[in-house]
C-alpha cells in the first residue's frame, strides 16, 4: 500500500522540495509507517523567508481587530474539526483518543482564542515633557520561527501561533519530525479562515531545519519547545543576530504530599502527573514526596488504583487510557532508566517493564511504573525520563522537603497538596518553579501565563505577558518647542 507524502506548506500551498528527500513518520502503536514527509531543503527555505516577509507586509499593516476576526474563524474551525484533528494527533502520537479529543485541539483553540481576544487591547503610552511629549508603540517583531516538539504537536503551533500572529508577526513553524501533521491542518485552517498568504508557513525537517530557522538573519524570535540540551543549542544560534528567545524545556517537579491532605486526591493528581499522555508530559510530578505519617495509606491506594484503572491498548479505542510511547528509540530509554532504578537500589511498586496489549501489540508501551525506598541521588529521581515512571520518596520536615525539592537545576513545575491553606501557600512560594499547582496538578488555561525556572526555560506562553514578547516598544518624541542648539 503507498502512503501518502506531505509537502512543505509555504504561502498558502504544499510546495515540492528540490532536493526530493524525504523521512518516514510511523504510528507508535503499530510501528506501521503511515505518511512521508518532504525535507525542507534550500529551496524551500528560501521561499518560506521570501513568503514570510510578503505575508508580514500585509499582516501588520491590518487594523488588530481584523487580526482577530480571521483568528477567531480558525477557532471556530478548529472546534468544528475537533474529531477528525484528534485523530491525527492519536495516529502521530500514539496517545489515547479520550485525550486527545477532549484537550489536545480545545486547549489550542482556547490559546488562540484567548489571543485574538487580546489583539485589539494593545495600546501604547503617551507623556509630557515640559513642552514636547512622547509616546509608545506595541510594533511586532516581524519573522518569527516556532519550533515544537512531539508530546503536544498541534496545541504546540496554536500555543505559538495565537500571541504571535495577535500581535502582527508572521510565523514559520517547524514541527517534530516525529508529528508533523498536526501543523499542516493548522496552516490549511489559517488560509480557509483568510489569513493572507505566508502569515503561517510550515517546514519540515529534524534539527537541521531547525538550526537553520535560529541562524537565519532575518529572523527575529525564536520560540523553542524540547530539551533543555536542544535549547541550550537554540539559544547559542540565535545569538548569532540576537535574535528573541522563549524556551519551554523539561522539568523534574515535585509533589509534596503533606499530612493533612486528601490523600484521595493525592493519588489522583500523581497519577494524573505522571501516567496521563503516557507520561510526556514536561510539567509531570515525577517526584512524589510523601509525608511520613500517611505513606503507608498514600502508598497502599497508589498501586491498588495503577493496578486496576489503568487499560493499556489501541490509543483509538475510547477506554484506553494509556498510549504508546513516540517511538520504539524512546520506549528503550525508558526502559533503561527503569533498569538504573532497579541496580541503584529503589523498590519497584508496579510495572517496571514493556507491555504489548492484544489490541495493539507492536506498540512502543510501557507499564505505568512507580518506585518506592527512592533516595534524590538516584537516577531516575534526578533526571526527566518523559515516560510512565514515578518516583516516590518520604519526609517529615516541611523546611527540609522544600530543601530537597529545590535541590535540582530544573524548575518547570511544583505542586502541593494540603488542606492548610497558610503551609500550602507558604510553601510553595518558597518552591522555585514556574508553574505551581494547590490542590491540583497539570491544569493549564490559556489565561495562565506557563514557563520555567532555572533550567526550565525562559519566558512565558499563555496569558497576557505573552503578548507583549511578541512585540517591541517604539518611543517617538515629539518636540514641540524649538530645538536649543549651541551649533
Ligand atoms: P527535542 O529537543 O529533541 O526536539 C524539539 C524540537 O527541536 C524538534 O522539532 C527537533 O526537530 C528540533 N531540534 C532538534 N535539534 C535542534 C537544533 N540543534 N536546533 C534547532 N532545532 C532542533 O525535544 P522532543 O524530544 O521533541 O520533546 C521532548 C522534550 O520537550 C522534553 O524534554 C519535554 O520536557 C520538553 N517539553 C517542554 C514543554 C514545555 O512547555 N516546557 C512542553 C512539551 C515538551
Amino acid at each position: 500500500m503507498t502512503t501518502p507524502v506531505y509537502q512543505n506548506f509555504i504561502h498558502g500551498q504544499f510546495v515540492p522540495n528540490q532536493s526530493k528527500e524525504t523521512f518516514a513518520v510511523k504510528n507508535p502503536a503499530t510501528d506501521e509507517v503511515i505518511y512521508h514527509v518532504e525535507v525542507a531543503d534550500e529551496s524551500i527555505q528560501e521561499k518560506a523567508i521570501a513568503s514570510a516577509r510578503e505575508g508580514f507586509a500585509a499582516w501588520s499593516a491590518m487594523a488588530p481587530i481584523e487580526r482577530s476576526r480571521i483568528l477567531n474563524k480558525a477557532v471556530y474551525l478548529l472546534r468544528e474539526r475537533n474529531d477528525e484533528l484528534a485523530k491525527i494527533e492519536v495516529l502521530d502520537t500514539g496517545k489515547p483518543i479520550q485525550e486527545a479529543d477532549c484537550v489536545d485541539i480545545q486547549t489550542g483553540a482556547d490559546v488562540i482564542e484567548y489571543f485574538a481576544g487580546l489583539a485589539p487591547t494593545q495600546v501604547g503610552t503617551q507623556q509630557p515633557v515640559g513642552n514636547d511629549f512622547f509616546y509608545t508603540r506595541k510594533e511586532p517583531l516581524g519573522i518569527c520561527a516556532g519550533i515544537g516538539a512531539w508530546n503536544y504537536p498541534l496545541q504546540i503551533a496554536c500555543w505559538k501561533s495565537g500571541p504571535a500572529l495577535a500581535a502582527g508577526n508572521t510565523l514559520i513553524f517547524k514541527p517534530s519530525e516525529e508529528t508533523p501533521l498536526g501543523a499542516i491542518k493548522l496552516a490549511e485552517i489559517f488560509i480557509e479562515a483568510g489569513m493572507p498568504e505566508g502569515v503561517f508557513n510550515v517546514v519540515q525537517g529534524a534539527a537541521e531545519v531547525g538550526q537553520w530557522l535560529t541562524t537565519h538573519p532575518e529572523i527575529e524570535k525564536v520560540s523553542f519547545t524540547g530539551e533543555v540540551g536542544t535549547g541550550k543549542k537554540v539559544m547559542q544560534s540565535a545569538a548569532s543576530n540576537l535574535k528573541d528567545v522563549t524556551m519551554e524545556l523539561g522539568g523534574k517537579s515535585p509533589l509534596i504530599v503533606f499530612d493533612d491532605a486528601d490523600i484521595t486526591e493525592a493519588v489522583s493528581a500523581a497519577m494524573l502527573g505522571n501516567f496521563y499522555t503516557q507520561g510526556e508530559i514536561c510539567t509531570n510530578c515525577t517526584r512524589v514526596y510523601v509525608h511520613k505519617s500517611v505513606y503507608t495509606q498514600f502508598i497502599k491506594e497508589l498501586k491498588a488504583r495503577t493496578e486496576a484503572n489503568i487499560i493499556a491498548g489501541d490509543p483509538l479505542d475510547p477506554n484506553v487510557n494509556l498510549g504508546a510511547l513516540i517511538s520504539k528509540k524512546h520506549q528503550g530509554l525508558v526502559l533503561d532508566y527503569i533498569e538504573k532504578g532497579k541496580a541503584e537500589g529503589a523498590t519497584l511498586l508496579t510495572g517496571g517493564h514493556a507491555l504489548s496489549p492484544e489490541s495493539a501489540p507492536n506498540g512502543y508501551f510501557v507499564a505505568p511504573t512507580i518506585f518506592t525506598d527512592c533516595t534524590d541521588d538516584m537516577t531516575i529521581v534526578k533526571e526527566e525520563i518523559f515516560g510512565p515512571v514515578m518516583s516516590v520518596l518520604v519526609f517529615e520536615d516541611e523546611a527540609d522537603v522544600i530543601t530537597r525539592a529545590n535541590n535540582t537545576e530544573l524548575g518547570l513545575g511544583a505542586g502541593v497538596f494540603s488542606q492548610n491553606i497558610q503551609r500550602a501557600h507558604r510553601v510553595i512560594h518558597q518552591l522555585k518553579a514556574g508553574i505551581c499547582w494547590i490542590n491540583s496538578y497539570g491544569n493549564s488555561p490559556a489565561e495562565m501565563p506557563v514557563g520555567g525556572y532555572k533550567q526550565s526555560g525562559i519566558g512565558r506562553e499563555n496569558g497576557i505577558e505573552t503578548l507583549n514578547s511578541y512585540t517591541q516598544t517604539k518611543s517617538v518624541y515629539v518636540g514641540m518647542s524649538q530645538i536649543e542648539s549651541p551649533f
